[in-house]
């Protein structure tokens, strides 16, 4: 690694839990500049002193992902501390899975809601300052998910094609100076299923999870990502555990 990737100034939504708190810290850990966000800064906070007592360079405030204007202060704290920035980890998401016939609609717009138009508003706000700089690193989160579908996943799964086909998109016009990075994780020990309320829903999570992978798992991989040469773009990644089958 060079000094260069060292000082990495680095964005990361979703930071207060799972995927994104052990990207946080494993990234911070590498000499990265790290800038988090989530809801739940009381969570933020608590990673941010551990690892500041570590000597890591952390920011953190404030994100709801579902706001444009929410996101244009992430970015713009970032630009106030540090001046540019390299690579941005679109990683919230929710997953509040249920069959289609349960019709819990407001379920399914807070998935559209976070995992589609969240990407999309990390996008809006980071690529102008990508293109001044002619540089930088989009990181989407998307998931197993946007290659399969199964029962109760139907909306969720949809959220995460979408992710594919946005970050796609993006390869093919931004390529030159802007990576576009997709890494689709199988099942990884988190938070993600809390939010699950139908009961046909949670029982498919609970036979689905017993072979979940730790989320430093990820983390690892979007450091391989982001430490490529700047002509190299990992684009598409896959995750999953070994005794995986799906
Ligand atoms: P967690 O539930 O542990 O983390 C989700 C993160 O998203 C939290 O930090 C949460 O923070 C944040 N978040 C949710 N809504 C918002 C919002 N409106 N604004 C800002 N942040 C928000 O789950 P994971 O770590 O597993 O999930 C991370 C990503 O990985 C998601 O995109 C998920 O779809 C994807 N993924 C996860 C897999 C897994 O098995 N764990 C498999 C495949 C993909 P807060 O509530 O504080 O705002």
């Amino acid at each position: 690694m060079n000094a260069t990737t060292h000082q990495k100034v680095v964005l990361i939504t979703g930071a207060s839990s799972g995927i994104g708190e052990a990207t946080a810290a494993h990234l911070a850990r590498q000499g990265m500049r790290l800038v988090l966000g989530a809801r739940r800064t009381d969570r933020l906070d608590a990673l941010a002193s551990r690892l500041r007592a570590e000597g890591c360079s952390v920011a953190v405030t404030r994100l709801d992902v579902t706001s444009l204007e929410s996101m244009q202060g992430f970015v713009d704290l970032a630009l106030e501390l540090h001046g540019r920035i390299d690579v941005i980890v679109n990683n919230a998401g929710v997953m509040p899975l249920s069959r289609l016939d349960a019709l819990k609609i407001g379920e399914w717009n807070q998935m559209i809601d976070v995992n589609v138009r969240g990407v999309l508003h990390g996008i809006a706000a980071a690529l102008p300052v990508m293109q001044r700089q002619r540089s930088g690193q989009i990181i989407n989160m998307a998931s197993i998910g946007a290659y399969t579908v199964s029962p109760t996943a139907a909306v969720y799964c949809a959220t995460k094609f979408a992710v594919a086909a946005i970050s796609e998109g993006l390869r093919q016009e931004v390529g030159g100076d802007i990576r576009v990075t997709v890494v689709s994780p199988g099942v990884v020990e988190s938070e993600l299923a809390d939010s699950i309320s139908d009961p046909s829903g949670l029982e498919e999570m609970r036979s689905f999870r017993q072979i979940a992978i730790k989320p430093d798992a990820i983390a690892h991989t979007i450091q391989f990502a982001i430490e490529q040469p700047a002509d190299v773009d990992v684009s598409e990644i896959i995750v999953r555990p070994t005794a995986s089958p799906f």
